[in-house]
């Protein structure tokens, strides 16, 4: 007789489907329109498909080199160079990602050893967690102070101890749209580099921030260079998310211990793309149209929805804007968010998921990277909810 053994206990015991494919899955089958999952809705640029067609058909159809394209990595490099004025080694501190989750992932897996600490900010994307888990890490959670999203520092300072290793930022910040200042950043790299901790800064919609206020990077702070990994996404910035791209750029030793695990994971991403990037790189003015692009965006949203029983906080910068829902239900905001998608035909995401206790305090996020005409019709039917 043939036994099947026993599938184990779950390693993720408290995590289910992601709410993203959740909503998304639900939008779909209810025809709703989707502001829920963060992706764009219009197309890409044409002259970046042609780039990747370009690559394919001139023969770059086989293995990159593990760490990435080497001109790609050289691109992000001068990049870095340009915007933050660091000086990096394409050999060995930069390595593409089969997108930013993937790098998050991977320099979690490469730091976290059992017992470590990590300090996360609530709300807080939901990949962070889970990957620290699984590598026995323990998460310690801070709440941003709502709804300026402020860091509260004698929490942070409470939160710390010996066996602290590692704190994720992100900025700017999904879900909640905060884009920390010059001196929160600052602020965060002294912090760091006095308690002589790893930090891992998220900065997947560095490209993305409204009404004036600059994106700082981690990477201007050179006193903590070598203990920070910075993490991007080309989805985010060229509107590809489904292409599944990103990179990392961190400290040689770090970056040395990420590869011994991306090569048995990954190994390499996709060469044809990786190409059309290099080249499509060349150009640094396309980055100047993208936040003026969303800011557009956000207003007209925002200017359509005339609801009293939402109320606007904040968003300095993604392309997701939190509203607060002022009405009356005995029902949770994700069961909000499904009643939403099935009666009124829009999808938002609940907040209270990015939350360690599932506070639910009537937020939802709404993605604005949409088409203007489906921004409209979501005003419209956002206007009609009580
Ligand atoms: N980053 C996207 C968001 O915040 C979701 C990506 C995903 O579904 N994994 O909506």
């Amino acid at each position: 007789m043939h036994l099947i053994p026993e599938f184990p206990a779950s390693k993720l015991p408290h995590v289910g489907t992601t709410i993203f494919s959740v909503m998304s899955q639900l939008a779909q089958e209810e025809g709703a329109i989707n502001l829920g999952q963060g992706f764009p809705g219009f197309p890409i640029d044409e002259h970046l498909i042609s780039l990747v067609n370009k690559a394919m058909s001139a023969g770059y159809n086989q293995y990159a080199p593990m760490p990435g394209w080497p001109a790609l990595r050289e691109a992000i490099a001068l990049k870095m160079k340009r915007l933050w004025d660091m000086d990096i080694n394409p050999n060995a501190e930069i390595t593409i990602t089969a997108g930013g989750s993937q790098a998050i992932f991977t320099a979690i897996g490469a730091l976290i050893q059992p017992g470590d600490e990590v300090i996360l900010f609530a709300p807080a994307y939901d990949c962070y967690a889970p990957a620290i888990e699984l590598n026995g890490g323990v998460v310690k959670w801070v709440e941003l102070e709502y709804p300026h999203w402020n860091i509260p520092w004698d929490k942070l300072e409470s939160a710390y101890s010996s066996k602290t290793k590692l704190v994720m930022i992100n900025t700017p910040h999904n879900p909640t749209g905060k884009v920390w200042s010059a001196d929160e950043m600052s602020k965060m790299a002294n912090w760091i580099l006095e308690k002589q901790l790893f930090l891992i800064s998220d900065e997947v919609y560095e490209h993305i921030t409204f009404d004036d206020r600059p994106h700082t990077s981690m990477a201007l702070f050179k006193e903590i260079r070598q203990q920070t990994m910075l993490v991007y996404s080309f989805g985010k910035t060229f509107h590809a998310t489904g292409w599944k791209m990103g990179y990392a750029i961190g400290p040689e030793n770090w970056m040395r211990e990420f590869r011994k695990q991306h090569q048995f994971n990954v190994f390499t991403c996709h060469t044809p793309t990786q190409v059309a990037f290099a080249e499509y790189m060349k150009d640094t003015t396309i980055y100047d149209a993208i936040s003026p692009m969303y800011q557009a965006k956000r207003n007209l949203i925002m200017s359509a929805l005339q609801n009293p029983v939402f109320e606007a906080v904040l968003t300095e910068g993604t392309y997701f804007q939190l509203l607060k829902w002022k009405g009356v239900s005995e029902l949770s905001d994700v069961e909000l968010a499904k009643k939403w998608t099935i009666e009124n035909k829009i999808t938002l995401i609940p907040i209270s998921v990015f939350f360690p206790s599932q506070i639910d305090m009537r937020l939802f996020r709404l993605c604005f990277a949409k088409e203007d005409n489906d921004l409209i019709e979501a005003a419209a039917r956002l206007n009609q909810i009580q």
